[in-house]
């Protein structure tokens, strides 16, 4: 890449803005970021929910006059090269790189949507975006009853939230356990203990079918824009009254009453300009070991982009896409091979009611697999780690997390643990 060539980055995220700090300021980089805030970390969304931090502490490092906030890509003209923006202008490029990120899905709830209608109700909030996270913090106050869709790493993270602010909070997991995806069984245990005790009420296999509304004083809401993150209630403009929900319908007919309901059931990676464009989608947009499309001049990093099959939605693999593709388009030699990625979050509230956890790999052990587990009822720690031959293939750590490092370093580093018990018992001087 020469100073000259045009790089067009779409989505002003994690991704995007990594890779435009890591071209530096010499290089010819413009970001199209559609959000107008500042450009904040939304990982840390949960704790500005739960009152720990103010909304500027998410702030990522300053992206200069690179990125052009509050502009949002239309249309992609392959043949021309040319981005075309909301605001009616064209960005050119040699390079373009689609950064895009993930929409909050919204499930088939009766009564979500009036025929024809785009608004949620009011109350309703998905948990995406820092306006998501702003709207939901200033609605809730101490008493206030909040129904939370969906007990993964979303769901816990903002019933936890939710529950510090004082509101009366139900989760309604509609699988076995909390945080399937990333906890074995007795994990889950623990986590779902430590939130009852926060106040928090947890339903498992529990299927909301409906929201229930009543009419509400219509509020004067933003206007809508096509292909916008769901969520963020936009106004119809037209004379039909506003709805207010008031509860949540289960499958088995029950009725929960609720004053806000958070939409916490996954999210799906926002690909809808890439497929008009002719891209090859399949849960994200496909590509290569060079995070290409199928047109060599058009990358995909972050969310939205699927590599070898998978769609990591994770912060972890969006840095590392970004990183890579900094080197491959300075010049480097390098290739994308795919992230080990570790999840972790901190379930804080006061000092020691907190519950740190981490899961990286396979928790779930498959048959011949060797498993090491560490549990202390009293401390509330749980550790355990899965082996396959010599390899360690995967662990779950709950409440004590000073191995985290080490473990997680032999992890990546597929080499055979020297001492086990070791690393699951001391952080090897880290
Ligand atoms: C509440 C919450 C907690 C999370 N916790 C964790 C965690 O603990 N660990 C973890 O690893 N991950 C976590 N994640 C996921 C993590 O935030 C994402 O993996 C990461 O942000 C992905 O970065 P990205 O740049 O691909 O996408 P994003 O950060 O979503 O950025 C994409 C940007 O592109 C913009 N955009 C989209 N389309 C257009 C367009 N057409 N024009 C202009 N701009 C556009 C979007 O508005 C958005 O600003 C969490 C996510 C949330 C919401």
């Amino acid at each position: 890449m020469t100073s000259e060539q045009r790089v067009v980055v779409i989505g002003g995220g994690l991704a995007g803005l990594r890779l435009a700090q890591r071209l530096g300021p010499a290089a010819a980089v413009t970001v199209l970021g559609e959000e107008t805030h500042v450009p904040y970390n939304r990982v840390l969304l949960a704790e500005v929910l739960a009152g720990r931090y103010a909304p500027e502490v998410t702030a990522l490092p300053a992206p200069g006059p690179a990125l052009r906030r509050g502009v949002r890509a239309v249309r992609l003209d392959r043949d021309e090269r040319a981005v075309h923006c909301d605001d009616g202008t064209v960005a050119r490029y040699d390079t373009l790189v689609l950064a895009t990120g993930s929409n909050a899905v919204l499930p088939p709830l009766r009564g979500l949507f009036e025929p024809e209608g785009r608004d949620l109700p009011d109350g309703v909030h998905a948990f995406r975006t820092m306006d998501d996270c702003l709207a939901l913090s200033a609605a809730v106050r101490p008493g206030v009853r909040v129904v939370v869709i969906g007990g993964g790493l979303l769901g816990v993270s903002a019933a936890r939230a939710l529950a510090a602010r004082g509101a009366q909070v139900v989760l309604a997991q509609q699988g076995e356990r909390l945080m399937e995806r990333q906890l074995d069984a007795d994990a889950s245990v623990l986590l779902h203990a430590h939130l009852t005790e926060l106040g928090v009420e947890i339903h498992t296999e529990c299927r909301v079918r409906g929201v229930l509304t009543s009419a509400a004083p219509r509020n004067p809401a933003p206007p809508a824009f096509e292909e916008r993150g769901p969520g963020r209630s936009p106004g119809s403009g037209g004379a039909r009254a506003q709805r207010e929900v008031t509860g949540v319908e289960l499958a088995d007919g029950y009725r929960l009453d609720a004053d806000l309901v958070v939409l916490a059931c996954g999210v799906r990676p926002r690909t809808g300009l890439a497929r008009a464009a002719g891209l090859e989608v399949r849960t994200g947009i496909v590509v290569d070991d060079h995070l290409r499309t199928g047109d060599p001049r058009v990358h995909a990093i972050g969310d939205c982009a699927e590599h070898a099959g998978q769609v990591y939605g994770l912060a972890g693999a969006a840095l590392e896409q970004a990183d890579t593709l900094a080197a491959l388009l300075t010049g480097e030699p390098a290739r994308y091979t795919g992230t080990r990625a570790l999840t972790r979050l901190t379930l804080s509230t006061d000092g020691d009611r907190s519950l740190d956890l981490a899961a990286f790999g396979e928790t779930t052990p498959l048959p011949g697999d060797d498993v090491v587990r560490l549990a202390d009822a009293t401390r509330r720690t749980y550790r355990k780690v899965v082996l396959r031959g010599d390899r360690l293939v995967g662990g779950v750590l709950l409440g004590e997390l000073s191995t985290v490092g080490a473990l997680a370093r032999t992890w990546e580093g597929e080499e055979p643990p020297h001492d086990l018990f070791h690393l699951l018992t001391d952080d090897g001087g880290h």
